[in-house]
């Protein structure tokens, strides 16, 4: 069986920790999203990519859900003795390494999409993960403060500003202009299901359904949906901010009438969201915290199952 899934970071590599669980013999492939990428100090940093390489490869702070366990901070300490800016982003010396070998395979002209297979050997996912494009997509967000109306990255909103004020916009600076990455549509083609994991709506998998071509290589694919909001509330992290931003209500109706039919085929809500009901699409309700592996598993299983049911299979 062939699987494509579109990730964020935690969310999205939690899912796919589960999901090489429930589906041992798949080939799955990862379109990653980079709109949150960033360059700090001089060095490409892709949060998304590297939740999910070092998840899957056993190298992630797990109480955190991003960056190295066992990490120490002495370059952030020393950057800061020197008063360089950003203070504001947590980059740990092992998680540096990671930048500075990408930052250095990209000046030597190899693509992203070729640095992340280089990365992956180390760290050995056990998928196939390609970044959403090659191209240089950032997700920006319109606030107004004392010093006016402007946008600034999506990662000073988050990290530094922890999206305490509120978002007028959200804009993805370059998507017109992008092209998927290599393999990312034969991906697609190739695939007998496409999962969505419970990633942010809006500025993971939104932002890579932005990318020209890949939601017309979606169309005629089986994909399935898991919600990132339960009850009203999205279970980690500030995805309400984003779904705020975009006049999109935080429940899980709404989150489906986003991606919305003929994209979304599926949709797994959890069971206090039993009502949800979108026109076009099989909703089932199942138990959606991802506490540990298995229960990951168990919802990686279900968006599988359902994936079967609407193809008319029996598994
Ligand atoms: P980020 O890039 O690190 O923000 O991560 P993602 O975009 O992959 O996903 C973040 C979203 O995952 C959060 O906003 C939550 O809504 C969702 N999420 C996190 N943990 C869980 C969980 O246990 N169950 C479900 N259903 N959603 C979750
Ligand atoms: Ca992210």
């Amino acid at each position: 069986m062939r699987i494509v899934a579109l990730a964020g970071g935690i969310g999205g590599a939690r899912f796919l920790r589960g999901l090489k669980l429930a589906a041992p013999d798949a080939e799955i492939t990862v379109i990653g999203n980079t709109g949150d990428d960033i360059i700090l100090f001089g060095l490409q940093v892709c949060p998304d990519l590297d939740t999910v390489m070092y998840t899957l490869g056993g190298g992630i702070h797990e109480e955190q859900g991003w960056g190295r366990a066992g990490e120490t901070f002495a370059v952030k300490e020393e950057l800061a003795a020197y008063g360089v800016e950003p203070q504001w982003f947590g980059l740990g010396d092992r998680d540096f390494a990671t930048h500075i070998v990408r930052t250095q395979m990209l000046n030597a002209g190899y693509p992203l999409s070729a640095v992340t297979e280089a990365l992956c050997h180390r760290w050995r996912p056990g998928v196939r993960l390609i970044p959403m494009t090659d191209d240089r997509v950032e997700t920006h967000v319109v606030i107004e403060d004392d010093r006016g109306r402007r946008a600034v990255h999506f990662q000073e909103w988050w990290v530094r500003l922890r999206a305490g004020v509120p978002a007028q916009d959200i804009v993805l600076v370059g998507a017109d202009d992008a092209k998927p990455a290599p393999g990312v549509l034969d991906a697609i083609a190739e695939a007998d299901v496409v999962l969505l994991p419970p990633s942010n709506p809006v500025v993971s998998v939104g932002t890579i359904l932005r990318i020209p071509g890949i939601r017309e290589a979606l169309t005629g694919k089986t994909v399935v949906g898991v919600s990132p909001i339960i009850g009203g509330a999205p279970v980690r992290g500030m995805a309400d901010a984003c779904l705020t931003a975009i006049g999109v209500e935080t429940s899980a109706q709404a989150v489906a009438e986003l991606y919305g039919s003929p994209l979304l085929d599926g949709w797994l809500v959890a069971e206090e969201d039993a009502g949800v009901s979108v026109e076009g699409v099989v909703t089932r309700a199942r138990p959606l915290l991802m506490t540990d592996e298995r229960a990951a598993a168990d919802i990686a299983r279900a968006a599988l199952d359902l994936a079967d049911e609407i193809r008319g299979v029996t598994a």
